[in-house]
């Protein structure tokens, strides 16, 4: 493939840091090398010593010595090398890559998977330029792209996710070609649905005909609630097109932030320079915790860890599903959601669901989201609102849905 067109010009004249090359090399350097080159501050003058750690599964573990000199210290930009080599493995099990798929590829651990889409977009994206996109979708990746002011390939998108016979047609009598595609696969954020196997492998099919370069941004993929997870554009990724996002936020901690970006190295790169000009590198002291708890775990500990994570967040889809079919039946339609944390709900005779959601809904102190910020075309009105089952319990998910229930009447009798 060639990158060089899906790096926009100031992304191509960032320039390697030599002290951030340095701080590479030292991660490897013998201890018997005299340290005179970077501006490493001294640790001994850290007032930290030691932390430790008690995890809900009855383990724990400290931190000290070089482990915590290392937790306070400046580390190499793309990652904790322990640590990018450990998600190098999950990745490998969980999406079942070929031995050689890092030979031209890489993984960087970013701030959270806001910060890495920030980043890839910034590389790519040039004012008012193409890109596709499904009809709902999550705001933050909106809040990226509107200072772009970008000209959207708005694709209709049902409970099954795109459509790619829509993304076919709109290719086909399209002017120019977008260069790229934001997907959110698994559970959308905020529609809650699961783009199935085989729209995924006619969408890549599709991005291969057009050469078009693919953003999956995938915070839910561990939290899918049906038989088996639904393969990733990354294991499909035989072309080198694929750019995936991947957060820690919600199954080990969002405060945590921490994400990581597997994708072709040359793009790789050009994130990385991008980030030694940024935050220099995403919190090490998060990312030696976080490898502790790899090395406490291993891939298969916290592969059952997700497991519990998930069969958490499915019974609480179960109750909010059971929720709505008891109080907004006949006021409202949705479809129950195989992954993520949300439902979202189309609510009947009300045009745009924005004032009702954040006057009156609040009110009466159930609070929900309004579709509208959501749209990729928000001048239109939203009928749509979006319901978190993460944080409530379940008995506040059945009065919180009595309460909406009561404000939806009211607002056809308004
Ligand atoms: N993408 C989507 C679809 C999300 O829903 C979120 C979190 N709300 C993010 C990215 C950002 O997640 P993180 O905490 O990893 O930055």
């Amino acid at each position: 493939m060639n990158y060089a067109r899906f790096i926009n010009q100031i992304s191509a004249r960032r320039q390697p840091s030599i002290i951030r090359e340095i701080t590479k090399m030292l991660a490897n350097a013998p201890p018997t090398m005299i340290p005179l080159s970077g501006g490493l501050p001294n640790p001994a003058m850290f007032p930290f010593m030691e932390a430790s750690f008690k995890l809900n599964d009855g383990s724990q573990f400290s931190l000290k010595g070089n482990d915590m000199k290392q937790a306070l210290q400046y580390i190499s930009t793309n990652g904790l090398e322990s640590l990018v080599h450990q998600l190098k493995l999950v990745q490998e099990t969980v999406h079942n890559l070929p031995g050689d798929f890092w030979s031209n590829r890489d993984l960087i651990v970013t701030h959270g998977s806001q910060d890495g889409l920030a980043k890839a977009f910034e590389m790519t994206m040039n004012q008012g330029e193409g890109i596709i996109v499904e009809e709902f979708i999550y705001s933050g990746t909106l809040a990226i792209l509107s200072p772009y002011q970008p000209d959207l390939m708005v694709i209709k998108n049902d409970k099954d996710g795109m459509i790619p016979s829509d993304l076919r047609e709109k290719l086909a009598q399209a002017k120019t070609i977008p260069k790229l595609i934001y997907l959110n696969p698994t559970g959308a954020n905020p529609t809650g649905y699961n783009l199935t196997a085989e729209r995924r492998r006619e969408i890549y099919q599709i991005c291969s005909k057009y050469d078009i370069l693919i953003f999956e941004d995938d915070p839910y993929y561990f939290l899918q609630f049906g038989e088996s997870r639904i393969p990733s554009f990354l294991s499909m990724d035989t072309d080198g097109r694929v750019l995936r996002f991947d957060s820690f936020s919600k199954i080990l901690s969002s405060g945590i932030r921490l994400g990581f970006l597997s994708g072709p190295r040359p793009l790789m790169n050009r994130i990385v320079l991008h980030m030694q000009s940024s935050l220099i590198h995403a919190s090490s002291l998060s990312q030696v915790i976080t490898n502790e708890l790899f090395k406490q775990w291993g891939t298969q500990g916290f592969l059952d860890h997700v497991h519990k994570v998930e069969q958490f967040y499915r019974q609480r889809r179960d109750c909010m599903s059971q929720a709505a079919d008891k109080h907004l039946a006949g006021l409202c339609e949705w479809s129950i959601p195989e992954g993520g944390m949300f439902l979202w709900i189309k609510v009947h005779g009300v045009e745009d669901t924005w004032d009702m959601i954040l006057e009156h809904a609040f009110k009466k102190e159930v609070s929900l989201l309004p579709g509208k910020p959501f749209m990729a075309e928000p001048n239109k009105p939203c009928s749509y609102l979006r319901a978190a089952f993460s944080l409530a319990s379940e008995k506040d998910i059945d009065l919180g849905f009595q309460r909406l229930a009561e404000v939806i009447r009211e607002e056809h009798e308004r």
